[in-house]
């Protein structure tokens, strides 16, 4: 679009969720203009994983082969005890792979954020920083933001992708975040520094133990190397403001196994993320604004799905606007792509939401119940897919096409009895 052409769709927020959305749009003919706050557009943080429900779309946008290049296919999902290291699960990513026809992958964030910027260039959406939005206005026929250097856009649909701390979800909302208690840290470095520590390079591997876990995989081609340390603050617990810093991360593993303790010093310690989700809403778009990616479903991340279910909104979103427009370039009725949208992706999320809690619960488990988990998952069936195919297999478009839910856990529906005697809800 000229600079000066009123916009179709306005996008607040430039992170994945809002980029990968910008770009699906203009994709479809759409002139779409970004607001970002912060003065670049950046991605803060180390490795990501996404699986084929994301890379299907990728390839779909023509830029899995980039996402290719710049990203590493594991060979395995390992899951650990933490406590002996032995083994529990394992999912073999090859035959994942056969099985959903697209790859699962792990990439450095700022490496798929810079995908999707390149891609909204090419694209031609408008992108503009030092944007802050503080408020938001139904118009007739649209809705309209106010941003804090005074300033006002309009346009028929304000897509409002401000994350977990979304101004939108407080005006339109006004939920609050669910803390858990527990805290991430992060760090990617050069594979070197880890290789005397007893990792696997070609696998992700998780660790999970009581009350923390640790994620460990290669990144970059293989040459650094992406770990995640998450556990749970006793200061936290006590309901002390400043928690999760670095004493509490020492002693959090100090009871783990040989790799997961020497992986522990690397994690970067100026900056952790505490562990906070919202309850799942049923109500994503108000008048003309719609809720999307960690505004409208922020889970806790045990189930590496809260970008890719932003990238999934953007898609559906995407698509439902093509199915709607009575003609390229024509208006599409934006009532109906909204209802549309709204329409699957709630349901969906909300499944993601709860059973990202639902992880969380049985890998961090203690005593007696850690040893029960351990026994169930290690006789689990390495190719019973029945627990990833309502996520890894394409994306809904329509209520209908949302698969049934499987277990929340990786075990035979048998086995759930026992899960339930065991208080993992
Ligand atoms: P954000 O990334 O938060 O982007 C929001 C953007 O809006 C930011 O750029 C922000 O600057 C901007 N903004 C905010 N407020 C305003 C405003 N008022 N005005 C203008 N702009 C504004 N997901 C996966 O899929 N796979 C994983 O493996 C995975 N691992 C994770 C590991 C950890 C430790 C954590 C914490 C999360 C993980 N996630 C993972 C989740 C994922 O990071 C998020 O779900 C995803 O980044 C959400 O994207 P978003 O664009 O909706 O929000």
């Amino acid at each position: 679009p000229a600079p000066g052409d009123k916009p179709d769709v306005i996008v607040v927020g430039g992170g994945i969720g809002g980029l990968s959305s910008a770009f699906a749009l203009a994709r479809e003919g759409l002139r779409v203009r970004v607001l970002e706050r912060a003065p670049e557009f950046g991605e803060v943080g180390a490795g990501i994983q996404i699986a084929p429900n994301c890379t299907r779309i990728l390839d779909e946008y023509g830029l899995l082969d980039e996402a290719k290049e710049l990203g590493v296919l594991p060979e395995s999902m390992v899951m650990r005890d933490a406590l002996d290291s032995s083994e529990l699960t394992r999912l073999d990513l090859r035959d994942l792979e056969r099985r959903y026809g697209f790859p699962y992958m792990v990439i450095h964030r700022s490496d798929l954020h810079g995908i999707f910027l390149r891609a909204c260039q090419r694209a031609g959406v408008e992108l503009l920083t030092d944007q802050t939005v503080i408020d938001y206005e139904h118009t007739d026929g649209g809705a309209r933001i106010l941003l804090a250097n005074g300033g006002t856009e309009e346009a028929p649909v304000i897509i409002a992708a401000d994350g977990l701390h979304s101004v939108a979800r407080r005006k339109l909302v006004g939920d609050d975040v669910v803390s858990s208690d527990y805290v991430a840290y992060r760090a990617a470095v050069p594979i070197d520094k880890v290789r005397d520590n007893g990792i696997a390079e070609e696998d992700v591997t998780v660790y999970v133990g009581p009350r923390c876990h640790f994620v460990q995989y290669a990144l970059r081609g293989g040459d650094m190397f992406n770990q995640v340390a998450v556990f749970e603050s006793p200061k936290a617990v006590a309901g002390k403001d400043d928690w999760g810093t670095p004493d509490e991360l020492d002693a959090a593993f100090a009871a783990t196994c040989d790799t997961v303790r020497k992986g522990i010093p690397l994690m970067w310690r100026d900056r952790w993320w505490q562990m906070l989700d919202r309850n799942p809403i049923e109500t994503w778009v108000h008048g003309r604004i719609a809720l999307l990616g960690d505004a409208a479903h922020p889970p806790l991340q045990y189930m590496a799905q809260g970008a890719i279910m932003a990238i999934e909104d953007g898609w559906v979103f995407a698509r439902h606007v093509a199915r709607q427009a009575t003609a390229r370039g024509g208006a599409p009725d934006w009532d109906a792509v909204l209802a549309s949208y709204e329409a699957v992706r709630v349901e969906h999320c909300r499944r993601v939401q709860s059973t990202a809690r639902a992880w969380g619960e049985l890998w961090h488990l203690d005593g007696e119940k850690r040893l029960q988990r351990n026994g169930i998952m290690r006789e689990r069936n390495a190719r019973d897919y029945g627990f990833t195919d309502w996520v890894y297999g394409p994306t809904a478009l329509a209520p209908d096409e949302e698969p049934p839910m499987f277990t929340p856990i990786p075990l035979s529906s048998a086995r759930l009895e026992d899960l339930e005697e065991m208080d993992v809800q």
